[in-house]
């Protein structure tokens, strides 16, 4: 666990070695010096050094569904499903 502190709003959140290591395999750059972390409160992305961190092996088909559920929602909401009545 990595608490980042967001250099904008100044949030402290956190993140998994997990998220990061199949985040860096989602955006190809397995061996970066930065994760680009992004804040759950502003989203905006701060600079993560991974100096001296150990990341675990990413697990690439959680990421494939994370980045599919990702592009879903940034279309249009769809409203929830709504309670049948009869
Ligand atoms: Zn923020």
């Amino acid at each position: 666990m990595i608490i980042v502190t967001c250099y904008k709003c100044k949030r402290k959140f956190n993140l998994e070695e997990q998220e990061i290591a199949d985040g860096l395999a989602h955006l190809g750059k397995p061996n970066a010096k930065y994760y680009p972390g992004r804040c759950p409160n502003c989203h905006a992305q701060t600079k993560i050094s991974l100096k001296g961190l150990k990341l675990p092996p990413p697990t690439t088909p959680l990421v494939v569904e994370a980045a599919a559920a990702e592009e879903a929602q940034a279309g249009e909401s769809t409203p929830e499903e709504a309670p049948e009545g009869d």
